[in-house]
């Protein structure tokens, strides 16, 4: 196991790293979009921070400004082997999100969501940490009905495409409470519907980075299927104040809750607000749709707003144009190093 840790407090024994420090939040996946934000706001409250990622769809670009900060470490590592690290908090986000990234390696996709909870909560359980899981709305499937609430037990096609991303989420829940209710662990399960900001990669396929990209280079807007789909989407600064706020939420909630924005949107809807942002003269065209695609998305976030005291504050458009921003920084610097 490769470790960026410099100095005192960290040993290697047999391919199990681990680090001596109370007051520690542990972060998997932390280099990744949801991730980074994480990383940054733990340490912002004064938590010393531990990233644990294997840079497989996460960069080490979305922490570098966090680099000379005494109080974060990057550790790479695999959650699908055993690490050992001793923290109060830890986040487990480590898994691709976005359906091209989780389908283009779908057994490694199901064995990080299984084999990542097993080692999560074990590590959990020798320190005594309290452990968050970042489950999906995807564990709904595609619903029948609307809006989502966390006691619907979803409608998920097990042999789909999709299914390696969805079983493995579901696997993990279920991982999650059974290590519960046997081993007594502390465990948070919070439910993500479709979260945007900056941060998101240029080309992870994602419908809202797609649409800006292409409405910022005036190239088509790709719908996949009729747009009547919907969607409900989240911004990265509202999501990851719910897990802080769930996180500290006493020992007897551990949900699963959905974090998400109740707004809902077609995907149609979707593209016109966002062309409409960018003054872009981009066409909207029709691909086929993809397999299994849900039809509609929109989380009750009832339980949030009585056990967590959270709701969202950013509405769509405001979200959208704090990401517009980030991606036309991102590329105007793509295009001046092409230039060059
Ligand atoms: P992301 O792809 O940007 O981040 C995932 C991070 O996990 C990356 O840094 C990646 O390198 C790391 N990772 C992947 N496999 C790993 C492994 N085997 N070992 C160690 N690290 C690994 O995605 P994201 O949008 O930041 O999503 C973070 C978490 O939130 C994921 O668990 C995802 O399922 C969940 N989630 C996200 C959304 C969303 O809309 N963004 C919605 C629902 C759930
Ligand atoms: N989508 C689309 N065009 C794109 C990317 C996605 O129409 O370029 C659609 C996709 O088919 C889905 C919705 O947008 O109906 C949300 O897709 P995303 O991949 O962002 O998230 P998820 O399907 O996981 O909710």
């Amino acid at each position: 196991m490769r470790s960026f840790i410099p100095g005192e407090g960290y040993s290697e024994v047999k391919n199990i790293a681990v680090l001596k420090n109370l007051g520690t939040a542990l972060v998997n996946g932390g280099a990744g979009f949801l991730g980074s934000h994480l990383c940054e706001r733990l340490l912002l409250r004064g938590y010393s921070v531990v990233c644990l990622d294997n840079f497989s769809t996460g960069r080490r670009a979305n922490v570098e400004h966090l680099a000379s900060n005494p109080s974060f470490r990057i550790i790479e590592h695999d959650v699908r082997q055993p690490f050992d690290i001793e923290a109060s908090l830890i986040f487990n986000f480590a898994s691709p999100a976005s359906p091209p990234d989780y389908q283009r390696d779908p057994v490694g996709t199901l064995l990080t969501n299984v084999l990542g909870a097993v080692n999560t909560l074990d590590c959990a359980r020798r320190t005594g940490a309290i452990v968050v899981q970042s489950s999906t709305s995807e564990v709904y499937g595609d619903p029948t009905q609307s809006p989502q609430r966390e006691s619907y037990c979803g409608n998920v096609n097990s042999i789909g495409p999709r299914a390696c991303y969805d079983e493995g989420k579901r696997s993990a829940e279920t991982l999650f409470f059974d290590y519960h209710r046997t081993y007594g662990v502390d465990i948070k399960v919070g439910r993500i519907f479709n979260t945007y900001g900056p941060r998101m990669r240029l080309d992870d396929g994602r419908v809202v980075s797609n649409f800006i990209v292409q409405a910022l280079r005036n190239a088509d807007l790709t719908i996949y299927g009729d747009g009547q789909q919907t969607r409900s989407f989240c911004h990265v600064d509202d999501l990851v104040e719910g897990f802080l706020r769930f996180s500290a939420a006493g020992s007897a909630c551990h949900g699963p809750i959905n974090l998400g924005n109740p707004g809902e949107f077609t995907v149609r809807r979707l593209a016109e607000i966002i062309r409409d942002l960018t003054n872009s003269r981009s066409r909207i065209v029709h691909l086929p749709a993809v397999i299994d695609d849900p039809r509609q998305r929109r989380p009750d976030i009832s339980r949030a707003m009585t056990e967590l005291a959270w709701q969202p504050h950013i509405e769509l458009e405001a979200g959208l144009a704090r990401t517009v921003e980030y991606f036309d920084g991102l590329l105007a610097g793509t295009e001046q190093a092409e230039a060059v």
